[in-house]
């Protein structure tokens, strides 16, 4: 029986990716930190889906300590790692002029820093099976750029930076690492944005309307298996058309 490994897996696009390996039956660890979602209600969601075995690890992502402890416990109980999704991830907006040191410093260590922390320790075990796949949350934002998100766009781009060269180091060892690049997806990281603003964006967006996170879990998902096991170090953008 596989197993996935999700960080932020509590809400989101990292909850409906949980629910896509669930229903393939896969044993699921799910990672989060603030205890904003009801965890207990979660895993009867995803047993209820059809997932062979559940773990739930609080651990901040930027905590080394934290990842350690989490992938510790996770090979204790199921042994192995088949697929590392590296989900997790927060914004904290602003104009560049604007932007303290504080803002682009946190967001970076959670969303690039968690990156390299979780997938440090996860490949450790992947390279003893000689199998593993990797897929990370990049943001079309990576690619183009955007403005009021320098920090975000910047721990993106690191993302697709780490994630091509982590594909290039470890195919010998058959592990695979590509990026996903979503465009604007409704979960809580946009709700925050105004109508206004929304409508706006998908005015821009050929297929004139944002994306679910079920979508992206499906990118996810392919990538995560082997039906795309020549497949690596690549990013797939899931946008609508957007860029
Ligand atoms: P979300 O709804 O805000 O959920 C964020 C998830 O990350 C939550 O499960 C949260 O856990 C977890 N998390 C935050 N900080 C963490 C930390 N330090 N350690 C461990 N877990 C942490 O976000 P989302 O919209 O689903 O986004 C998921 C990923 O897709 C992110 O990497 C994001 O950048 C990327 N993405 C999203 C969009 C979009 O439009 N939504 C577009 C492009 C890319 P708690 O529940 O415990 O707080």
């Amino acid at each position: 029986m596989k197993t996935v490994l999700i960080t932020g897996g509590s809400r989101g696009i990292g909850k409906a990716v949980a629910m896509k390996f669930a229903e393939n039956g896969y044993k699921i660890i799910i990672n989060y930190v603030s205890g904003k979602t009801d965890t207990e209600q979660l895993k009867k969601e995803l047993l209820q889906a059809g997932a062979a075995d559940i773990l739930l690890i609080k651990a901040d992502v930027s905590n080394s300590e934290d990842v350690k402890n989490m992938v510790k416990e996770t090979i204790e109980k199921f042994e192995k790692i088949d697929v590392l999704v590296n989900n997790a991830g927060i914004t904290k907006d602003n104009l560049l002029m604007r932007m303290s040191e504080e803002e682009f410093d946190k967001v970076i260590q959670i969303n690039l820093k968690g990156t390299y922390l979780v997938t440090k320790e996860v490949t450790r075990y992947m390279m003893k099976k000689k199998k593993g796949s990797i897929v990370n949350l990049a943001s079309v934002v990576g690619v183009a750029g955007n403005a009021g998100q320098c920090n975000y766009a910047a721990s993106k781009a690191g993302i697709i930076g780490l994630t091509k060269s982590v594909a290039k180091e470890l195919a010998s060892r058959n592990i695979r690492a590509n990026a996903v690049a979503p465009g604007f997806i409704e979960t809580d990281m946009t709700n925050v944005l105004k109508d206004e603003i929304k409508e706006n964006i998908n005015s821009q967006i050929p297929l004139k309307r944002m994306g679910t996170a079920r979508e992206v879990a499906e990118l996810v998902y392919f990538l995560g298996e082997d039906a795309s096991s020549y497949i690596t170090a690549q990013v797939i953008n899931v946008d609508g058309g957007m860029i």
